[in-house]
């Protein structure tokens, strides 16, 4: 294998998977999960029917920003603050495991409380001090890949958290720019093999940014688990056409319910368990 600036986050440097186990819930290696939930959290009521659908779907794991970076200051920013309360309920009332993106260090006490994984946005994969701080927490980080980072970039990003001593470091493929007009991204599947080859750390992928297409999701999804990924992150909503965040890319609880089915059989295929 060709040699690679980063080394942490190399194969050389560590053969065997590295997993990540949040409460017995398991991402890396021959475990497969869905995160799912809004791309926003809007309001308690909204957060709680998709967590409880979720939830009934078997599904472990929630996500939901509340802290929204934002190409355009004029879109919707989060309700911020006002969503640490609704995170600590859906921990204690229905045990998910929440993944929601921190956007600043100030937000680390609180974020520590509420929140399970912290999501550095693609807009912040290289802000490396901001990295470091995050990796200082010792809290599982996923982290998405920038829309113009290749990935060898991605992996010296993760390289600076496991600098820091954590190796709780989930990789995430979310689409890259392209001359492609009609998706809003377009996933990069080389990347997922390339990853698993190159890396010990879990990657999973993101077919909502990656295609913001709802109808193209799930297909997009399914060939990021054919092609080897740990798990997907997707963006669900109770009502996608009035969504404030998101809402053309994400899809309903039926649709996750028949990804579901999908990726368990891929799964099956494969070999793998379906966390
Ligand atoms: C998101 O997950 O809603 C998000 C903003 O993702 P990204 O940072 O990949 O654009
Ligand atoms: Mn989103």
């Amino acid at each position: 294998m060709k040699d690679f600036s980063f080394k942490l986050a190399s194969r050389k440097h560590k053969k065997e998977d590295t997993i990540i186990n949040i409460n017995g819930n398991l991402i890396g290696e021959g475990n497969v999960c869905i995160i799912a939930g809004p791309c926003t959290v809007e309001n308690r009521e909204q957060a709680f029917e998709i967590a409880d659908g979720i939830k009934q779907l078997g599904l472990k794991f929630f996500r939901g920003g509340i802290f929204k970076g934002r190409t355009s200051p004029y879109n919707f920013q989060g309700i911020k603050e006002d969503g640490y309360k609704i995170f600590e309920e859906i921990k204690k009332s229905l045990g998910l495991v929440v993944v929601s993106e921190i956007t600043s260090a100030s937000q680390i006490p609180q974020m520590t409380k509420c929140v399970d994984i912290f999501q550095i946005g693609a807009r912040n994969m290289q802000n490396y001090e901001f990295l470091r701080e995050i990796a200082r927490t010792k809290k599982p980080i996923l982290l998405k890949r920038h829309f113009s980072a290749n990935i060898e970039e991605l992996l010296l990003a993760a390289e600076y958290i496991l600098l820091e001593g954590n190796e709780q470091v989930i990789l995430c493929e979310r689409g890259i720019k392209t001359f492609e007009p009609m998706t809003r991204n377009t996933f990069d599947i080389n990347a997922i093999p390339l990853l698993k080859e190159l890396t010990h750390l879990p990657v999973i992928a993101d077919p909502s940014h990656g295609t913001g297409i709802r109808s193209i999701v799930n297909p997009v999804g399914k060939a990021a688990i054919m092609a080897g990924a740990d798990g997907l992150i997707v963006e669900v909503h109770n009502n996608p056409d009035q969504a404030l965040c998101d809402g053309f890319q994400s899809i309903t609880l039926q649709m996750l319910r028949e990804l579901l089915k999908d990726t368990k059989a891929i799964c099956d295929l494969l070999g793998k368990k379906f966390n």
